[in-house]
């Protein structure tokens, strides 16, 4: 077979720095999940997929369903080794994973966190070709105590296993609380060697934008109002990365269409940005489909997507050992890929 775009996206080695793992379960991993928890094949998963139009209220609708279905540490061991092999079968090689604690009747934060960790540790010996980080995510919806528990277990678990949880996260409803509320818990991290991977810039609110961009991080997600001159020097002098999630911005109503996606702006002005699935159950998307509609999009070439996927472990939290051999992976397929120059127009 003639080798096309499509072959060409899918089989070269990718490497995702945004992806829930509530928001990335699959119908199929709903269906397994909704099975452990009922016992019988579920009208839930029925209810999952009767959302068709999304806005940013409906995809917290689900990240809630998904909650749901995990509120033991068992559903939280399937339902992590679920994304992990289908970021495996997409042929990702570098995924880090975030996910904010959960305490349920059945379960404390520590276990969450510890059966995410188990199931990343099971996972290195089932699929060694991905390596996989966590990131502890902090939920802006939460109490500020909850946000310090969850600081404290980053912290906790990134001693014991450093080669797996690398950074801290700021997510959930950017209209709750003041980013100041945060800073303490994201100082403290920082201070201890943990890496910030921050949502910033999701809705218009151009002082918090500023004051977070002040306070510095290594990635933010998403970046939609980051629009002044002022606040694209910020992220140049404090070397943000910036992770952009095409779909989920787009079916969020945050961006009219792909082509509008400030992706462009960034990538044209050279500044680092990866592209990112952020949810991919909840948008029905793949890795492989977000790179193939910022190709098509942006006109972006074979030699293109390459350089991404070699920014995206740039830009990564991977220790520098780690990055040389995820870079050997992706020269060993831009080497073994010359032969076919990919068509993009
Ligand atoms: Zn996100």
């Amino acid at each position: 077979m003639k080798p096309n775009k499509e072959v060409f996206i899918k089989q070269m080695p990718k490497v995702e720095l945004h992806a829930h793992i509530n928001g990335s379960f699959s119908n199929e991993t709903l269906e397994k999940l909704s099975q452990l928890k009922h016992g019988t094949s579920a009208k839930d998963t029925e209810k999952y997929n009767l959302f068709t139009k999304l806005d940013l209220h409906d995809g917290f609708e689900k990240f809630k369903y998904a909650h749901e279905l995990t509120d033991t540490p068992e559903a939280v061991a399937l339902g992590t080794e679920c994304v992990i092999r289908d970021f495996n079968d997409d042929n990702v090689v570098y995924l880090e994973l975030r996910s904010t604690p959960r305490a349920t009747p059945k379960m404390t934060k520590e276990q969450y966190v510890m059966a995410v960790i188990d199931t990343i540790i099971k996972m290195k010996t089932e699929l060694p070709s991905i390596m996989v980080k966590l990131i502890v995510s902090i939920n802006r919806r939460e109490s500020i105590e909850s946000a310090e528990e969850n600081g404290a277990l980053a912290l906790k678990y990134a001693k014991l296993y450093p080669d797996i949880v690398c950074g801290v996260d700021l997510s959930g409803d950017p209209a709750c609380k003041e980013f100041s509320d945060f800073e303490p818990i994201l100082n403290k991290a920082r201070e201890n060697g943990l890496k910030l991977a921050l949502h910033c810039g999701e809705i218009e609110n151009q002082v918090e934008i500023s004051s977070m961009l002040k306070f510095g991080m290594n990635r933010l997600g998403h970046g939609t109002y980051i629009k002044g001159d002022n606040e694209e020097t910020l992220l140049k002098n404090n070397d943000i990365a910036l992770e952009c999630c095409l779909t989920s911005n787009l079916l969020c109503g945050v961006v009219k269409t792909y082509s509008d996606h400030h992706f462009r702006r960034f990538y044209k002005n050279g500044h680092p940005v990866v592209i990112c699935t952020d949810d991919f159950g909840v948008f029905s998307t793949t890795l492989s489909t977000e790179l193939h509609i910022a190709s098509d999009t942006f006109s972006l070439s074979s030699d293109d997507l390459i350089k991404l996927s070699r920014m995206a472990i740039h830009c990564s939290f991977a220790s520098h050992d780690e990055k040389q051999l995820i870079h050997g992976k992706i020269d060993a397929y831009a080497k073994s890929a010359v032969g076919f120059k990919v068509k993009i127009h």
